[in-house]
């Protein structure tokens, strides 16, 4: 059975709730989305990522240290960083999954939110978006072109957006901190070491009003809208339902 979510009702006078993830669903196919949304057909879902759920609940234990005493996390000073954690009554709201951060879209009755991972304001007065990323890989960890990274950079884009539509006055630049688990060592003994690195990403969110007007539009069609040519999911139920008939 598919799962059944909060769908959006044309006539409903409720503000329809969109996510930072469904924004990225919409962006990487308005078909998939609209049955989603609409229509109530979600994607089959994976197991949760636990671990990383883990490290980044430990993340913030760690960087929630450093925010208490209004000083800088050792990788901030290794990076030369102009910047502290930073404390804000919102902040445990903003962090939570189901709240994040929120705005209410009057126009088009749509309540846009996103959890972000934490918060650091610089000399200039300027909020700082960070988000924690859990990886094991070999080499340097870094963004590339790959299309989860291209959705790490939206997802930072829209946090952004969020803060700002909350008053605040945030950097274009905001950081991944992002830890590599090693493989490298003699056993595991109950121990999983990481590296650490910051990745700063300078990035524009003047995409994102539009996309959620767009993503409006695509809710009211009464048809579902085309799909992602290049979705491998896509091709495969057409090659089997080909086969199928
Ligand atoms: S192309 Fe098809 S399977 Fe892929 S995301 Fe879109 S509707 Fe879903």
């Amino acid at each position: 059975m598919p799962r059944i979510n909060n769908l959006y009702n044309p006539a409903s006078d409720k503000p329809f709730k969109l996510s930072r993830s469904k924004i990225d669903m919409f962006l990487d196919c308005p078909r998939c989305f609209y049955m989603d949304r609409r229509l109530g057909i979600s994607r089959p879902s994976g197991p949760a990522f636990t671990l990383n759920v883990a490290v980044d609940a430990l993340l913030k234990k760690e960087f929630d240290v450093y925010r208490a005493n209004g000083t800088k996390h050792p990788l901030m000073e290794t990076y030369g960083l102009d910047a502290v954690p930073v404390a804000h009554e919102l902040l445990d709201q903003w962090r939570h999954n189901f709240t994040g951060v929120q705005c209410l879209h009057k126009k088009i009755n749509m309540l846009v939110y996103g959890a972000i991972d934490d918060l650091w304001k610089n000399s200039a007065g300027e909020y700082i978006v960070v988000d924690y990323k859990a990886t094991s890989k070999e080499g340097e960890v870094e963004l590339t072109d790959a299309k989860w990274h291209n959705s790490y950079r939206r997802q930072m884009e829209v946090y952004q957006w969020l803060l700002r539509q909350n008053g605040l006055k945030v950097s274009n630049t905001g950081y991944f901190f992002y830890v590599n688990g090693k493989k490298d060592r003699a056993g595991f003994n109950g121990v999983l070491e990481f590296d650490a690195k910051l990745i700063p990403y300078t990035g524009s969110d003047s995409w994102v009003e539009q996309t959620i007007f767009n993503i409006y539009d695509c809710l009211n069609l009464s048809d579902l809208p085309e799909s992602n040519l290049e979705c491998e999911f896509c091709q495969y139920r057409a090659k089997a339902q080909a086969v199928e008939k």
